[in-house]
């Protein structure tokens, strides 16, 4: 399928989400995780008229910089090696996975601007998977005051890969819980209004429960092997 296709759905389907809810679907960022698929693909979806694209890994997203640049808006997802900060820092515009303060003084350090940033939080609590535990979040964020070139625009997560909604439902709840308990602190450096949340098979769930940054890799640009 031609990735126009495939967002042609997917805005029917995004629509549909926020009607449910009394939302509009310019409240949802989309972003097209191109890490499974070629150069080429990437630059199909920015012809079909997507701004935001997503890489997991720091290679991954320097061989497509060289070639796409700063046409798209790029947003690093994938767990990050502190010793890699220096190759993407100034290419991306968000960075979805901070997740411990090591992470945020080299960022700190590295910036060439005030990088944005949302804290990976591992809110079903599974051990395969990066981010704080919710609990010890806020504590997290507070930490992070004295990293001036560091603004905290919000919250990721990566649900479970179950179809049960309830517990889908009950994890993106949580997240937003959270960001609203650290959006109401008022920390300056903190504005925390993002919810990064929702991917191929669960999206729609999570822009009923609030998300504002959904991350769509195989629904919309295809895995690996099946970019036609
Ligand atoms: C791969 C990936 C996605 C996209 O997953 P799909 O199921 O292909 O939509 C979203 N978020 C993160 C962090 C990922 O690594």
């Amino acid at each position: 399928m031609r990735v126009a296709e495939n967002l042609l759905h997917i805005s029917q389907q995004i629509s549909e989400a926020c009607q449910k809810v009394n939302r509009t679907p310019d409240e949802v960022k989309l972003i097209a995780v191109t890490k499974y698929v070629s150069i080429d693909r990437a630059n199909e979806a920015l012809e079909a008229g997507i701004i935001n694209l997503g890489e997991n890994r720091d290679d991954g997203l320097l061989n497509k910089w060289e070639v796409l640049g700063d046409k798209p808006i790029w947003h690093f997802i994938g767990s990050l090696q502190t010793r890699k900060v220096k190759n993407i820092i100034d290419k991306v515009e968000y960075i979805h996975s901070l997740d411990r303060i090591s992470l945020a003084e080299e960022i700190n350090k590295r910036a060439v601007k005030k990088m944005k940033c949302l804290v990976q939080v591992n809110v079903s609590q599974e051990e395969t998977k990066h981010g704080l535990a919710p609990h010890a979040v806020l504590d997290f964020i507070k930490d992070l005051r004295p990293y001036e070139n560091i603004s905290i625009e919000g919250l990721m997560t990566m649900a479970p890969f179950t179809d049960d909604e309830e517990q889908l439902r009950t994890c993106f709840r949580k997240l937003k819980e959270l960001r609203d308990e650290i959006k109401n602190c008022n920390l300056d450096y903190a504005p925390c209004k993002e919810l990064s949340m929702g991917m191929s098979n669960d999206f729609e769930i999570a822009i009923e429960e609030g998300a504002t940054m959904i991350r769509i890799g195989t629904a919309l640009v295809g895995a690996a092997g099946e970019e036609e």
